[in-house]
């Protein structure tokens, strides 16, 4: 199967004063199109950063990154800004919806930056994946918790990328409904999507295929 995502000995490290200090570690993941990982790892661990790094979200200090099979470790910050809003889903821990725009505002906007065609229809079809379609002109602080990572996920989608990378998607929610946001993972996995997916947590780390652990800026299982 072709990777979608090849890391190869990336390193980070940020420099405090004088001193460099190294948070990833010769990092060497594979990533075959159509994987579910969890990443592991205690508090940090390397494990936002390395998301930052395949979200091309931030650089790694060494090493080579290959994002479906071309070697983008050295293109420009509008170069990768463009392969991120076409390829890359993100879903995060505190949901980032803007809280002045409703439901469908939010899943629209990334529309706008990526230049895509879409029909005006494609927000409210991935809303309504997601089961949100009776709340469309609600705003952000009218929904629960599980509701806005919904929406959040809607957002991901809305430029059909390949990668979805989600970390710590559920740690705001209780575990019920972890679980059925971790339904939707499932399903997107299984209609393709290639996800990464940042957790603390085993039982929800159960839901992925394959578990990645990082400690101390290495990847140990
Ligand atoms: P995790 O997500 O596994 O909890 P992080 O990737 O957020 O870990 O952080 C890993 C390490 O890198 C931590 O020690 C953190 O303090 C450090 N770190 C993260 N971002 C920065 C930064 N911008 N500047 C300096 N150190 C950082
Ligand atoms: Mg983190």
């Amino acid at each position: 199967m072709e990777p979608v995502i090849e890391t190869q000995n990336i390193c980070k490290s940020y420099s405090l004063g004088s001193e460099s200090i190294p948070v990833l570690k010769d990092i060497n993941l594979t990533v075959a199109r159509g994987e579910f990982i969890s990443l592991m790892g205690p508090s940090g661990s390397g494990k936002t950063t390395l998301m930052n790094i395949i979200g091309l979200l931030d650089k790694s200090s060494d090493g080579t990154y290959s994002l479906n099979g071309r070697d983008v470790t050295d293109l420009s910050e509008d170069d990768h800004a463009m392969i991120r809003n076409r390829e890359i889903g993100f879903v995060f821990q505190s949901f980032n919806l803007l809280p002045r725009s409703n439901v469908l505002k939010n899943v629209e906007l990334p529309l706008l930056y990526s230049g895509i065609e879409s029909s005006p229809q494609r927000a409210r079809d991935l809303l309504e994946r997601v089961g949100m379609s009776d709340r469309l002109h609600h705003l952000p602080q009218e929904l629960s918790g599980g509701q806005r990572q919904r929406v959040a996920i809607a957002r991901a989608l809305v430029n059909d990328p390949s990668i979805v990378l989600a970390d710590e998607p559920t740690g705001n929610l209780d575990s019920r409904t972890g679980e059925e946001i971790m339904e939707i993972f499932a399903e997107l996995n299984s209609q393709g999507k290639t996800i990464i997916m940042v957790t603390h947590e085993e039982e929800i780390a159960r839901h992925a295929k394959r578990t990645v652990r990082l400690k101390d800026g290495s990847i140990i299982a």
